[in-house]
């Protein structure tokens, strides 16, 4: 399967560890989203971010200068939809285990949220990443679910990439830790769930057919693009892609750069095809 810019009308981006480190662009994110605006293509970031709404993520993004504007939405603006539908018609009571934002945007759904230290027994206990997470957190979050409320987690992700390389620990590795005290089942909210896929599209205005997905996981952004029926490219920063890669990447790019490159020379339509640089996985 070959990558055409005009297959798709809208370019889907992960955010932390594919547009930006979580405080600078990525070499290339510019020239490529300048280059996807030149084309008219629309533009959204879908991201397991659970302390930044699209709307924060978007102005972020247009501070450092992030050419033609693109949607966004998060794993914050889904949550509290995600949870309403869990608990159904009877409602219910949330616990909120996160960044403040997040039990907002669950009270601003019609949710009752309580607090982690809240006596109250809730329905579901919401995880998402925050850096107040401490002992108490942990031991406090295993007694809910050790006492039946159900455990949903924004994200999956043990870390993402920050700046310089360094590993910046995300939700997952709080799940870990939870899981560890008290082994249980849990859903998740964001990727590689349909979810935000869903909403990513609705914003775009197009099918799934019409989207590709731009992104740094195999297991989030790949797998999670295949399973909502979308095709996707790997952004894989000079790693091998694995011989049972848990997604299957439409294209395999080192680099935003490399990307914006063959984009760009589509777009001006000189001899594209001789000058593909990115590896083209067949399925
Ligand atoms: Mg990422």
């Amino acid at each position: 399967m070959s990558l055409n810019l005009d297959d798709y009308a809208a370019y889907l981006f992960d955010l932390d560890g594919t547009l930006w480190t979580g405080s600078e662009l990525y070499d290339g994110a510019f020239d490529l989203m300048q280059c996807l605006a030149e084309a008219g293509k629309r533009c959204v970031i879908v991201s397991n971010n659970s302390v930044l709404t699209g709307d924060q993520a978007r102005a972020v993004l247009a501070e450092r200068g992030l050419a033609g504007e693109p949607l966004a939405v998060t794993v914050v603006d889904v949550a509290g939809e995600y949870v309403g539908r869990l608990l159904g018609a009877d409602a219910g009571r949330v616990r909120v285990a996160g960044a403040p934002l997040l039990a907002e945007r669950c009270r601003a759904a019609g949710l009752e949220t309580v607090d982690l230290g809240e006596p109250e027994q809730a329905d579901v206990v919401l995880l998402g990443l925050h850096d107040s997470f401490a002992y108490q957190s942990l031991e406090r979050l295993a007694a809910c679910v050790e006492k039946g409320e159900r455990l949903v987690v924004t994200n999956e992700d043990p870390w993402h990439p920050g700046p310089n390389g360094a590993r910046v620990p995300e939700t997952g590795a709080l799940l870990a830790g939870v899981r560890a005290v008290y082994p249980c089942d849990y859903l998740t909210v964001g990727k590689p769930e349909p979810l935000l896929f869903d909403r990513a599209l609705e914003l775009a205005g197009v099918a799934a057919s019409e989207a590709l997905m731009v992104g740094d996981s195999l297991y989030t952004d790949v797998a999670g693009a295949r399973r909502a029926g979308i095709d996707s490219v790997w952004i894989s920063f000079g790693r091998s892609l694995p011989q049972r890669a848990c997604g299957s990447p439409s294209a395999v790019y080192e680099s935003l750069s490399e990307l914006a490159a063959e984009l760009a020379a589509q777009g001006r339509g000189a001899g594209a095809a001789a000058s593909r640089s990115g590896r083209m996985v067949s399925r």
